[in-house]
């Protein structure tokens, strides 16, 4: 055991966020400080950020130890959360100051609580009564002791702000400081939820005794779209609040948490906090803080909120558990799906990974008994999962540049006439993927990466998706210099828009693409209202395909079946299946009934074939099949190297001699293969060149790969990455 509190000018260990290969030794400040503590320390000339991790080393000339400067006004980090984030490091292969940064992602925590003024009841009469004057007292004693800020006090009493500045001179109001870090409001877990079908109420009694056995357990929840797996987490939720413990819900898509936040404020009758990069700072603050505190029960988040110091944490409910987003790709390279399962397991709590198309990885693990699986079979009330049809592409015959099939369009015009709303779905953002020019063929690339440039009209400019460098569309050829012979070639979301207002010259046509809305917010806000029918036609990019209920959707059209077929990732078939039933499920999903067209080049491929035929059992089986023969994920591991640099001959002599150093893996039955030019050779100007590592599923690979990779003294500019099962190889 380590002691917990260390008296002035005892040595203890501070890790700061500073890339550093150790903790530092520091004296205890006057007053002392506890194991855990947020301190600040000096670090050459500056002031840092650090956390008591534990005693001192004592290698160090105890006459030369600084001290630490002041001890911050937060609460420690709890023990659980130092092993948490060392265990989360060791898997993750990141270094220790990269998790404390990801695990104190809020600005100002060592600031004294911010002040703001609020307004009550004061102890004097004002002299003179007025209609304005009277609204606002009898507002506060309506309220008692409670206060409220100018803007409240004088929007709730409908005065304006003179008349409380008034009634503040006269003493009939008192005017306080209060700290701004206000807790959150209390959650009410037993405002009753809907009433359940027997299905969901099998499934939520199942998982809320799991709750409140307080012990580690995981719960796959699968269910179609629109089967009620959110109200049956909800329920969970519930069990959690009322087990004193706090809950923590994961959404892969901040911009639609809109109709998520009032469902649960519906259900408990307070908004819980909402923690993703679209808060503002001082709102990151208070729900690290309040989180720290016990007095945020509820958080609703994205992947990062799995970081925050949650007191007495009981349940990670992580929804649409199967997508990519959960993957953190670069920083801190982690996946949020595996980390609250960690987490969850080292402090007694419970997941709930809720999705209508698992990852093969929740699926297998469900299947050897590690999770438990609960199913929920139909969709909710009369809505009935959307028919599914192919569009043979091959007999098709389409003008150029048009992308809509005939029989896709009489389907849409179909729903036009009976005022439903139809959905063009491609994944691709954009006005068109390639730009080239006529006269010589050259295809406008990146500066900096090898990718090439995409168009995009509605900003008025080519940008690349690789590092968001963007550039004015060329009216000469960079290369030929030919005048106007720049086109757009192949299809994007804009470009798909400008045909859907071509054929439907009638209807209200919608592009929602991620890049083309200021902030998160004006994209929710977009959303809800096309939602409530504000558009006839959508056409929308991945964004579309999560989560968000379009209740006059009847109509969804693929333009694309095939596009994440192509290429040679591990998991394109998974993808693909995962994205088209998703976005086939956003049709049908109140009294109508939907129907989802995919366009296809290859209407006989296994994989068209398993999302026609829904048969999702028999599709997981042939895949898990697969990757087993093959030693794959997820019944073998795999992990990443990628070293870059500017110079390409120095990065591939620095991964041609990891490769012939491998003992280290040799030693635990692991292989290498490559090094090779990653598939993208080249982002922001750096060259990319991957490894890849096998294993046996059973194999510790982390500790082979730290001391294969530790003998190699990275020179200059040089960087290496580790992607421990990597999702993606680009
Ligand atoms: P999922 O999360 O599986 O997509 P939801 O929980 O969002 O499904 O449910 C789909 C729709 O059906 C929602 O509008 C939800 O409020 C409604 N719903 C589901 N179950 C019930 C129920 N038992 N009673 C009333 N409405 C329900
Ligand atoms: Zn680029």
């Amino acid at each position: 055991m380590m002691p917990s509190f260390y008296d002035e000018g005892m040595l203890v260990a501070v890790l700061t966020t500073q890339p550093l290969d150790r903790a530092l030794d520091y004296k205890a400040p006057e007053g002392g400080c506890h194991l855990g503590a947020f301190v600040e320390v000096p670090l050459g000339p500056r002031k840092v950020l650090g956390v008591v991790w534990r005693p001192g080393k004592g290698d160090y000339d105890y006459a030369k130890v600084r001290s630490v400067l002041r001890v911050l006004d937060a609460a420690p980090m709890r023990d659980e959360m130092r092993a948490f984030l060392e265990k989360a490091a060791a898997y993750t292969l990141t270094p220790m100051p990269a998790m404390l940064r990801l695990a104190t992602r809020a600005p100002g925590l060592g600031d004294p609580p911010s002040m703001r003024k609020v307004y009550r009841r004061g102890p004097d009469e004002p002299d003179r009564m007025t209609d304005a004057r009277r609204r606002v007292l009898d507002f506060l004693s309506e309220y008692g002791d409670l206060s409220f800020t100018l803007k409240e006090l004088a929007e709730l009493s409908g005065v304006t702000s003179s008349v409380i500045k008034g009634l503040v001179k006269q003493g009939a109001v008192a005017e306080e400081d209060s700290p701004r870090d206000l807790p959150f409001p209390p959650m009410d877990p037993s405002r009753p939820g809907k009433a359940l079908t027997e299905d969901q109420a099998r499934a939520a009694g199942h998982i809320a005794q799991a709750v409140q056995s307080g012990a580690y357990g995981t719960t796959l929840l699968r269910g179609v779209t629109g089967s009620g797996k959110t109200e049956v987490y909800l329920e969970a939720v519930a069990a959690c609040l009322k087990a004193g413990r706090q809950a923590l819900v994961l959404l892969p898509e901040i911009a639609l948490t809109a109709e998520f936040l009032k469902r649960v404020e519906e259900r408990f009758g307070a908004r819980p906090a909402e923690w993703h990069s679209g808060a503002t700072m001082t709102e990151r603050r208070r729900i690290w803080k309040m989180v720290g505190q016990g007095q945020a029960q509820l958080v609703i988040g994205a992947r990062s909120a799995l970081f925050l110091p949650y007191q007495n944490l009981g349940l990670i409910v992580v929804d649409e558990e199967h997508d990519t987003s959960y993957k953190q790709e670069d920083g801190v390279l982690y996946n949020a799906r595996d980390m609250a399962v960690l987490r969850a397991s080292m402090l007694g709590a419970q997941v709930v990974l809720a999705s209508a198309t698992p990852s093969l990885e929740s699926w297998a693990n469900a299947e050897s008994g590690k999770y438990t699986r609960l199913d929920l079979e139909a969709r909710f009330g009369p809505a009935v999962m959307p028919t599914m049809r192919t569009i043979d592409m091959r007999a098709e015959k389409l003008q150029s540049n048009r992308w809509v099939s005939e029989e896709l369009k009489r389907a849409v015009e179909a729903r036009l006439e009976a005022g439903e709303q139809a959905m063009l779905f491609l994944n691709r953002r954009g006005y068109a993927p390639i730009t080239l020019c006529r006269a010589c063929g050259h295809q406008v690339g990146c500066d900096q990466c090898d990718a090439r440039m995409v168009e995009h009209r509605f900003l008025k400019r080519l940008m690349c998706h690789q590092c968001g460098e963007t550039k004015p569309m060329p009216t000469v050829c960079p290369s030929c210099e030919a005048e106007d012979r720049m086109a757009p070639v192949g299809p994007g979301v804009e470009r798909l828009g400008e045909e859907a207002v071509e054929l439907f010259p009638d209807a209200r046509v919608a592009v929602l693409s991620s890049d083309m809305y200021g902030s998160a917010r004006a994209l929710k806000a977009e959303i809800e209202q096309i939602a409530e029918g504000g558009a006839d036609v959508i056409i929308g990019t991945q964004l579309v395909a999560k989560g968000h209920n379009f209740p006059n959707l009847t109509l969804v059209g693929v333009i694309d079946a095939d596009l994440g077929l192509q290429g040679s990732d591990l998991r394109a078939a998974e993808r693909t299946f995962q994205l088209m039933r998703q976005v086939a499920g956003r049709a049908g999903r109140a009294e109508k009934p939907g129907t989802a067209m995919l366009q296809t080049y290859q209407p006989e491929h296994p994989v068209i074939r398993a999302i026609l035929a829904g048969d999702e059992e028999g599709f997981w089986r042939a895949e898990a099949a697969q990757r087993e023969a093959a030693g794959v994920p997820p019944y073998g591991r795999m992990a990443g190297i990628i070293l870059s640099g500017p110079d390409v001959a120095q990065v591939f002599d620095a991964a041609n001699a990891l490769a012939r150093n491998a003992g280290a893996l040799q030693r635990v039955g692991a292989q290498v293969f490559g090094p090779a030019p990653a598939p993208i050779a080249r982002i922001r100007g750096r060259h990319r060149v991957r490894l890849l590592v096998k294993a046996g599923k059973g194999v510790a690979l982390q500790g082979a790969i730290a001391q294969w990779v530790g003998q190699l003294r990275l020179k200059g500019d040089l960087r290496l990455a580790v992607d421990i099962d990597p999702q993606s190889f680009y």
